[in-house]
């Protein structure tokens, strides 16, 4: 099933309309490498008006002073309009993303609309705070939303992204204006025309699309963005950071890559690890920020532990994202799968072992073998790159200090995973591994909103998801009163 029998949003989406433009990038199907649409650049005029209408909606619609409960009830609405739309919202993700539609519809979602809601509950249970003072004043720290939200997105899980920035910025009483990555542009079209629908002010959700450098640059460095909220490569956030300090100083919560460590222990459940460690690095083809794509493992049960998964990772069926059973996703494109069978050509180059994969699928589209590379070095690009594919490289250690060294990258601290019976060695290396999030005997997030999620070192800043998203779109004020 390639067609699809749903239009396609059509130009930016701003003030609460569709804003035709002329189309200069092109939107390609990666289970086909075949173009299903255009979309249009956004200058620095385009952003200026999207700008201009978030201000103008914040204005009107008094959004940020509103009492609570109307945003919470209008978000609710929303979230219900997202379930009713399901089957949409999964094709036009499936479309041009390397999601599944089946996943898409059962999963991304489902779970985004249950996000909103999450969010939602925040607008009327969080405030500031009464500070102690003497009787003679009075004291509190008041919170406000900070204004236009510009948030900026990747094309992995583009509508689970545009949800992780829109819930929390809307539900703390902000306006946004969003830039999809112009590879996935339609789900979060698609989500900003249903939150009208909902009954969400005109204006309040204003999507420019665009690429990097020039839509992405004139969102960073607009004096009308109060804060910039971004997830990407962490050389774009780089970028982002400069861009924003050339045009003076604004706060910014950063998402960024990663390079995650699954560190497996002799004393661990075999069967449980490989398929912990299988869905640690194969959903999506490997192409999420907290894939487990570096594999340590003691040495003693090094050898059943590469056969189980070699054998799990031969069993993947690629499948268009449109068909109606999930299958082993695509690369984005046929330029990111170059980048990731080079880097695995280099890894062998260097005395790496092919456990298993190496080449792509014998197939239309782009997808790439489920690939298991031992014996590399700790310089090898394979083990110190983001490679963003399902790739993984399998290497030994004999002590927990060597695990905790192999562990440690010089420069990413996203996610971890440990895998170990014993609860105290849990406890104690949990406590050593640098990474925001740290998962033990199982890999991978579920439906756990509560938990922010967001990297250390050059991995990010700020967090995602979590109360912290919510307070991460709000500003406080200190008040004192004399009486
Ligand atoms: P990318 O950095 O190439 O692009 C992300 C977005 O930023 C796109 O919308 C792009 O157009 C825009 N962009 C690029 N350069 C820009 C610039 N200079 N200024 C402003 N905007 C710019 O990333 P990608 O390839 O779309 O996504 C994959 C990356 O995202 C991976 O590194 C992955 O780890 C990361 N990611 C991180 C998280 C997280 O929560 N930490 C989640 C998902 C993806």
């Amino acid at each position: 099933m390639r067609e699809f029998d749903i239009p396609l949003p059509k130009g930016h989406f701003i003030g609460g309309t569709y804003l035709e433009d002329t189309e200069v990038i092109d939107v390609i199907s990666p289970s086909s490498g075949a173009r299903i649409g255009a979309i249009p650049c956004a200058d620095a005029s385009v952003v200026d008006q999207a700008v201009s209408a978030a201000r103008a909606a914040l204005s009107r619609s008094n959004w940020g002073g509103l009492a609570p409960r109307e945003r919470l009830r209008a978000l609710h609405r929303w979230a219900d309009l997202m379930e009713a739309e399901v089957d949409t919202l999964a094709k036009l993700e499936a479309i041009c993303s390397s999601r599944p539609y089946a996943q898409a519809r059962a999963g991304d979602v489902m779970v985004t609309a249950e996000q909103i809601r999450f969010f939602a509950e925040f607008a009327d249970k969080e405030g500031g705070v009464l500070v102690p003072t003497a009787d003679t004043a009075f004291g509190y720290i008041a919170d406000e939303p900070y204004g236009v939200i510009g948030a900026i997105t990747p094309w992995n899980f583009p509508i689970s992204m545009a949800g992780w920035k829109l819930g929390p910025a809307l539900a703390a009483g902000n306006a946004v204006v969003i830039k999809p990555s112009e590879m996935t542009p339609y789900t979060t079209l698609y989500l900003a025309e249903l939150s009208v629908r909902a009954g969400i002010p005109e204006g309040l959700i204003n999507v420019v699309l665009g690429d990097g450098p020039v839509t992405g640059n004139a969102i960073t460095g607009h004096p009308g963005i109060d804060k910039v909220s971004f997830t990407g490569s962490t050389r774009a956030g780089g970028a982002i950071m400069e861009n924003i300090a050339r045009h003076g100083i604004k706060p910014m919560t950063l998402e960024l890559g990663g390079k995650s460590p699954m560190v497996v222990f002799a004393d661990s459940d075999l069967d449980l690890v490989a398929e912990c460690l299988e869905r640690g690095i194969l959903p999506n083809a490997g192409q999420f920020c907290v894939a487990g794509s570096r594999i340590l493992v003691e040495e003693s049960v090094a050898p059943v532990l590469s056969e189980k998964l070699a054998a799990r990772f031969a069993t993947h069926v690629p499948a268009d994202t449109m068909a109606a059973e999930a299958g082993f996703s695509p690369i984005i494109s046929a330029k990111q799968m170059n980048r990731i069978d080079s880097i695995v050509q280099a890894a062998c180059n260097a005395g790496g072992e092919l456990i298993c994969g190496g080449s792509a699928f014998d197939r239309e589209g782009s997808y790439y073998r489920p690939t298991l590379i031992g014996n590399v070095t700790e310089t090898s690009p394979a083990v110190r790159e983001e490679i963003f594919g399902p790739v993984a490289t399998f290497q030994t250690f004999t002590t927990e200090d060597e695990a905790m060294a192999l562990a440690a990258h010089p420069t990413y601290g996203l996610a971890a995973g440990l895998f170990t019976k014993d609860l105290s060695r849990a406890m104690r290396l949990t406590r050593r591994l640098e990474a925001g999030t740290v998962w033990v005997n199982r890999y991978g997030r579920s439906r756990d909103h509560i938990l922010p999620t967001g990297g250390w070192k050059a991995s990010g800043l700020g967090k995602d998801l979590g109360r912290e998203a919510y307070h991460a779109n709000r500003r406080t004020k200190s008040v004192l009163i004399d009486l």
